[in-house]
This record gives C-alpha cells, structure tokens and sequence, in this order.
C-alpha cells in the first residue's frame, strides 16, 4: 500500500519507519519545495502532485499549514484522512474554537480580533495578562504575544496589526486573545479513529513547555477523573468531525478541570513516547486508520517519557548506557531551537523512570534538556 503524506519532516519520517513493517510505503509532498519525496532519504522523486495522488491509496499529512489548493486536490481524490475540514481546524485558531463551541468542549475564555477595538474589548471582558495568538501560521509558540499590566499596547497592536494586514480576501488574517491560564500543568491526549467510527486511545501525557516548546512529556498514571475528561473530549471532537486518524489534543489542567489549549489533527511531539511505550505507536494507528486497517493497542507497557533534542547537532551515544532508552535522530539540518530529535526512555514503575530520567542528567545538561533531573527527582520521591 502507498500512503501519500503532506509534508517531509520527522513526523512523515516517522510515519515511513512505523508503515514499512506493515508493507506501507510513504511518499512525502514537501510543501515548500512542491516536489515529492522519500520522508527518509529526501531522495527526489520524480513525480508530480496529481499523479502521486492518483497513484496512492490513501493520502494524509503531517502538519496544518498547508495551501488550500493542495488541500482542495487532496479532498477532491476522496482518499484524504483526516481530510480537509479537519485540517483547517487544526491550522486555524478560529475555527478551532468554534469547534470547541460546538461541541462543548471547554478551552480558555477568548475573543476574536479583527480590528483595535477588538483588542480593547479583550482587555476590558477578558482582563490581564492576556495571551495573544495569531490564528493562522503560529508554531512552536511562535506568532504569540504576551499582554501585562505594564505592556506597551500599542506596541504590541503595531505587530498585530501587520499581521493582519498581511492576509488576502482570499485568505483572511485574524488574531485571538485569551484569558492568560493559571495551570497547574500542561497535558494532553492522542487517540486514533478509524473509518467506522472505532476509537483507541493512548494514557494521558503530562507535558512541560520551555519558552514555549515542549521539552519534556511524561506519560503515567493520571486519576480516573482527569483520564475521563480527556477521553470524553476526545471523542466529542473526533465524532464532531468524523475523524480518521491520530488527533492529538492539547489541555491545561487547572485544578483538576481541563480546559483545551488547542488541538493537532496529526501526530503529535507529545505523542513520541509511544514508540517503546506501547506495542503500536501513534504512527502506527494512524497509519492504520487511514488504510483501513484494524487500530491497535494504546495501552502503555510501562509509565514513559519523551525528552526532546533541541538545537543539538548530536545525541549524546552516553545515554543509550541506560537501559530501556532509545534515541531518535531526525538527520535535519542544525539550527538553534530547531527539533532536532528525541530520547525515549520506558520503566517497570515511576519511581524506576525517575532514577533513569535521573541517570540520563548525568549526560544532558540543565540548559539544553531543563527538567529532566527534576522530573526524575519527582518520580522518585512521589
Ligand atoms: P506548539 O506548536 O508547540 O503546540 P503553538 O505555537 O501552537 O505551540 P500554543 O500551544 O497555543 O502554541 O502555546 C504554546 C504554549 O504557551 C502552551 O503550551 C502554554 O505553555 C502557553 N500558553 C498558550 N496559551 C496560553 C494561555 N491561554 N494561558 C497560559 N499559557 C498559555
Ligand atoms: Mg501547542
């Protein structure tokens, strides 16, 4: 079977090494480049759009930003998982939230800003601080700007109001402030669902955001409360939109009561531990979502943990000394911040990934993997 995947970074990699056991062979369309390739060998192959989409099975994507003409072509061979409507809310702040209206599902207190007074009105019915986020385009904690008490408003308007003046008729800028959450911690949920509406989903993961980029996740026990709402979100969304395929969706938990941050129709960062902690990783349901093939088990073989590489130009080899860890290379080119690849790590019980995660400190440095040493220190402790 050929999948077609929009996209040609890590996660269409992923997706290559998850398919090929399976005998699924990916083709990735670099959006950017608009040429077609191998997601591992970024071999060139000669090919173009409409007859790799016509050539494969089914087609899907690794990432939101994506143009809306691909997107109407993919829809339009009817062979496109999670498909376009999904895509959109993925990639677009604003109708993200509306999707969350509808169906219920509670996500920060925000308001829409297409204009100054806009903003104002945030200030006033919202308060502050405020987060501001553009609807379209932010990544990474990128495209987001921050409103205090002691803020230069009209500043920060300036930015904003270039952004939005960078959108077309065709397609329409917008910008979204929210209430500034005072979490408790960050999680989220990953699930699959296949083409007959059957659901499988991946525990809770615990996720911890460094200027704004998830460094670390920790996937173990979550009480039976928290693990409900997540579950009862997922489903909502997932049915609301008729999904097919992994959703990722991203929560803060404020004393107990989740509250969505936003939603991923893809694979997802915080999803990576699944690769050892579970007999069929995320990249693997989705591939077998979107083939039509049975989904299969979320169930953790043990509590796990993901730590991303950021901006490294190697993984330390040292920490494969401690048992149970893998790494990940994503063979992308260096540059500072830049997800460059991850380490995971899986144990018999908590406290035995405490002492591993404290074990991997020894050969990742505070200021390039923050939160690993305490983490451990945590999971030994609790
Ligand atoms: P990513 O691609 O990593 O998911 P992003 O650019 O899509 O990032 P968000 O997930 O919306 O951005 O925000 C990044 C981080 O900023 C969040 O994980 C959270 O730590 C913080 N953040 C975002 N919105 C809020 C909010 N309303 N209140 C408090 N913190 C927030
Ligand atoms: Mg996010």
């Amino acid at each position: 079977m050929n999948i077609l995947v929009l996209g040609a970074g890590q996660l269409a990699r992923m997706m290559s090494l998850a398919g090929a056991p399976l005998n699924i062979n990916i083709i990735s369309y670099d959006v950017g480049s608009e040429k077609l390739m191998h997601p591992l060998t970024l071999h060139i192959v000669d090919q173009s759009l409409p007859e790799a989409i016509a050539e494969c099975d089914a087609i899907t994507a690794e990432f939101e930003h994506i143009p809306d003409d691909v997107l109407t072509l993919c829809s339009s061979s009817g062979k496109f998982y999670p498909g376009k409507q999904a895509i959109k809310a993925g990639g677009d702040r604003s109708i993200e939230k509306a999707l969350l209206d509808k169906t219920g599902v509670p996500c920060a207190p925000y308001q829409l800003i297409t204009e100054r007074a806009h903003l104002e009105t945030a200030i006033e019915n919202l308060g502050l601080p405020l987060v501001i986020k553009t609807c379209q385009a932010g990544y990474d904690g990128k495209g987001q700007w921050r409103i205090k008490v002691d803020s230069n408003v009209d500043q920060i308007w300036s930015e904003m109001s270039a952004f939005l003046a960078a959108g077309s008729a065709d397609a329409p800028h917008s910008i979204i402030a929210e209430q500034m959450i005072p979490f408790r911690r960050e999680v989220s949920v990953i699930g699959a669902r296949d083409k007959s509406g059957n659901m499988a989903i991946y525990p809770v993961t615990e996720n911890e955001h460094t200027n704004g980029v998830l460094t670390l996740s920790v996937a173990r026990a979550v009480s039976t409360d928290i693990h409900r709402q997540a579950v009862d979100a997922f489903s909502k969304l997932a049915s609301e939109m008729d999904y097919v395929g992994v959703l990722a969706i991203e929560f803060f938990d404020v004393d107990g009561k989740l509250m969505v941050n936003e939603i991923a129709p893809r694979v997802h960062n915080s999803g990576h531990w699944t690769q050892q902690g579970t007999l069929c990783s995320q990249f693997e349901n989705h591939l077998r979502a979107v083939a039509g093939l049975p989904l299969g088990t979320t169930e953790a073989i043990g509590p796990s943990a993901m730590i991303n590489v950021l901006g490294q130009s190697v993984i330390p080899s040292d920490v494969l000394m401690v048992s149970n860890v893998t790494s990940h290379w994503y063979g992308k080119t260096q540059r500072p911040g830049r997800k460059m690849g991850h380490i995971n790590v899986v144990a018999e019980s908590e406290e035995a990934l405490g002492e591993k995660l404290i074990a991997l400190s020894a050969f990742l440095p505070e200021d390039d993997y923050p939160g690993v040493a305490q983490r451990g220190r945590d999971l030994t402790q609790d």
